[in-house]
């Protein structure tokens, strides 16, 4: 048995494991205790009450906060290559559309990825995946769609799923087949689509086990509304999860396509309206917001006020990849939530603990502290949840616990 004692501040989860309506409101116990047995939270209360028998390991918070591991709920962290040539170029007034026209952009990492064996692409992800988890991150989604085909859309994913057994961060990983038509099917739309949804690749990635959602990026530049509706309706048959990048460039539909499909998520969602939101509200969809990617790339953010207020439930992640979120810490992504779209900071955090577990349809185990869920905890150097996100890209993570163990200490 291990004990956490001397907490300043506890975060409990909201009541039930679904998405919850962002809010300021959370429970907290002020000088607690939390008990691990196995993998397993077992109890949690004032420190006063805590039963130590002299066989238990004791841990010191020292009177800061104890909150859920942090979970990241859309990424593309597997990737080959750089780009900062292109970073510099849109700081001289360069847009992202135009980069892609000149050749550059998704192409430029699809080419990276093919070049890359499922070794390397393994070796260039640990480092990063190391970062994260010492930023207090202990379950992530990675995506594919830099091979776009199907040799090299598996071995992106087959780089993921090994990527889970190789350090303690737990990975839940997304075919995104759907990412782009790919350079060698310019002029042939039908037929990539045909292989995005094809038995042999999509059913393939299913019954082995190697995604157990399907994304598609639902755009102007990428694939239309009836496009990316019936690639979703496959996977679901497949048994896939659905998710979009729906409503980020142009407004064509993609979050009322999320709730019309019922997919789990609608991500990205800066050019949202009152139509969508009001969609997914109802169809029980979660609102996944990227705020590194609009600081990364300078442009709008998300309406997040706007959703919590209409009552939709909101997920905060990073949207880690090398071209449009070079931004890995998703402390950071939580404190710019705050500062640019006037989300608090108790509300950033049930947007990456109880509804990005949600969005990975994990709430019944990871993203809360309650009796019998996983015991997967950050010990924080802060007195509060306010003071962390304060304090603008300083990792305040003293000790990480997933499944009941220590795996980083600061
Ligand atoms: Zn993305």
């Amino acid at each position: 048995v291990l004990v956490i004692r001397n907490i300043g501040e506890l975060i409990l989860a909201p009541d039930g494991t679904g998405p919850v309506v962002n809010t300021s409101e959370l429970t907290r116990i002020r000088n607690a205790f939390v008990s691990i047995d196995g993998d397993r939270i077992v109890a949690f209360g004032l420190d006063e009450e805590c039963i130590v028998l002299d066989w238990f390991t004791v841990i010191d918070a020292e009177g800061g906060v104890v909150t859920p591991g942090l979970i990241d709920c859309h990424t593309h962290t597997v990737f080959a290559g750089s780009r900062e040539d292109e970073f510099v170029k849109r700081i001289r007034g360069m847009s992202y559309a135009q980069i892609a026209e000149e050749g550059g952009g998704i192409k430029t990492t699809v080419h990276d990825v093919r070049a890359a064996g499922v070794d390397e692409l393994v070796a260039l992800a640990l480092p990063r995946l190391g970062r994260m988890l010492a930023g207090g991150v202990t379950t992530i989604e990675i995506k594919s769609g830099y091979g776009l085909s199907a040799a090299d859309e598996i071995k992106m994913l087959e780089a993921a799923v090994r990527l889970g057994d190789l350090q303690p961060i737990e990975i839940v990983t997304t075919y995104l087949g759907a990412h782009t038509i790919p350079a060698d099917f310019a002029g042939r739309r039908r037929d990539y689509i045909d292989l995005v949804i094809s038995d042999a690749l999509m059913g393939h990635i299913a019954r082995e086990g190697l995604a157990s959602r399907c994304d598609v990026f639902c755009e102007k530049t990428a694939f239309t509304f009836d496009e990316s509706r019936e690639i979703l309706l496959a996977a679901k048959a497949f048994g896939l999860a659905a998710t979009l990048h729906a409503d980020q460039i142009t407004q064509i539909g993609a979050s009322r396509l999320a709730a019309e499909v019922g997919a789990v998520s609608a991500d990205h969602l800066e050019t949202i309206d009152a139509g969508g939101i009001e969609a997914m509200k109802e169809a029980g969809v979660i609102g996944v917001l990227l705020p590194g990617c609009s600081f990364f790339l300078g442009v709008e953010q998300a309406p997040a006020r706007t959703m919590i207020e209409a009552g939709l439930p909101v997920a905060l992640a990073t949207d880690y990849n090398p071209g449009s979120s070079m931004v890995e810490s998703l402390p950071l992504v939580m404190s710019i939530a705050c500062t640019q779209m006037h989300m608090t900071p108790t509300e950033a955090l049930i947007a990456v603990t109880t509804n990005a577990a949600a969005a990975l349809n994990l709430g019944d185990r990871v993203g809360g502290i309650r009796e019998g869920a996983q015991a997967d905890l950050l010990i924080l150097d802060v007195p509060n949840v306010d003071r962390w996100l304060y304090h603008v890209g300083c990792n305040c993570v003293k000790t990480v616990i997933k499944k009941g163990r220590v795996v980083s200490e600061s």
